[in-house]
């Protein structure tokens, strides 16, 4: 398929190159390394290649979420975010850019969305899990109340945020204590997103601000496959849930969230995708530098859908929730 659109596409700047080095072995790191530095060359002929005519391009991870100092925090995020804006200048066709934000301060991180939108013109924000505040063992997560400002302001200036994986902290990954390759992408980062998606579900985020859309990648880092139960679970206790929202769960999964197949190039993956969130919610990604384009362009290209949900999937859906036409 030509004209589609990839929206978890990381680069990384000086200050933050160092963050990715550690998913790698040093066999892979140099590729990785000259694929996450550059922008303009090898990357758009990628894109040429393999039919995506934009990416929407964000930081490496944990980077800005993971600097205790609020201070330090937001002064890497206001300069990754010019960068970056001075990299879509140069292509505006091909690249549009998601903020990276210092969550750290909750007042802070709105000042920084709002200006990427109106003075940068990005498209939304893309951020990695929880913030480390103050001092690496503190994580913030978007559901606690100081938040809801800024969730305001995403609502006010309709900013699509991406919710992108981080590894949990090391009090709370005991479980993965003697197993390090369950680390990462192969599971942790999965279910620690996930936990983080339901608790902002379960909060009432969405009944106070309704029109907010978050974005989840690697296929919904399985939530598809576990919201029936999530609602479901023992429904013959009356009034079991006991969490502050007004819906059930899969309400705002369904209202308040799209995925993407960033780094999940599954068939049966994304059809399941299809039958719980639906055609009209899925977003084709990469995850490029750490996944290849061409895996995930070729799967997608020939996977067993309609034409009619590869355009949406592809492209439209990107198109709209974006508002790329404009
Ligand atoms: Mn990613």
């Amino acid at each position: 398929m030509q004209g589609k659109i990839a929206l978890e596409e990381h680069f990384a700047i000086a200050e933050t190159l160092e963050d990715s080095h550690g998913y790698f072995p040093e066999r892979v790191w140099q590729e990785v390394k000259s694929r996450v530095l550059d922008i303009q060359e090898r990357r758009v002929a990628e894109m040429d290649r393999h039919g995506i005519e934009m990416m929407l391009l964000s930081l490496n991870a944990p980077a800005v979420q993971a600097i205790p100092d609020p201070a330090r925090a937001a002064a890497i995020a206001r300069r990754a975010n010019d960068f970056l804006a001075e990299q879509v200048a140069k292509r505006p066709d091909r690249f549009q850019g998601l903020a990276a934000l210092a969550l750290q301060d909750a007042d802070g991180a709105t000042r920084e969305l709002e200006r990427c939108v109106k003075d940068l013109g990005f498209r939304g924000a893309l951020v990695n899990g929880f913030s480390q505040v103050g001092n690496a063992e503190t994580a913030a997560y978007y559901d606690l109340p100081q938040y809801r400002p800024f969730w305001a302001m995403a609502e006010k200036l309709e900013a699509p945020f991406y919710l992108h994986p981080r590894n949990p902290l090391p009090r709370d990954a005991r479980i993965y204590q003697g197993h390090p390759w369950l680390l990462g992408p192969i599971w942790a980062f999965g279910h620690e997103t996930a936990v983080h998606a339901l608790r902002l579900m379960a909060s009432g985020l969405f009944d106070a601000h309704p029109r907010l859309q978050i974005i989840l990648g690697h296929m919904g880092e399985n939530l598809p496959f576990a919201m029936w139960r999530v609602d479901n679970a023992n429904a013959w206790i009356e009034n079991r849930h006991g969490w502050p929202a007004k819906k059930r769960l899969s309400d705002y999964f369904h209202e308040n969230f799209y995925i993407t197949t960033s780094g999940n190039f599954h068939t049966p993956a994304l059809l399941n995708a299809m039958l719980e969130i639906g055609a009209d919610r899925i977003m084709f990604s990469t995850d490029w530098p750490f996944e290849n384009v061409d895996h995930a362009a070729i799967w997608f290209d020939a996977c067993p859908i309609s034409e009619n949900d590869r355009r949406k999937i592809g492209r439209d859906n990107a198109r709209r929730l974006f508002r790329l036409g404009n």
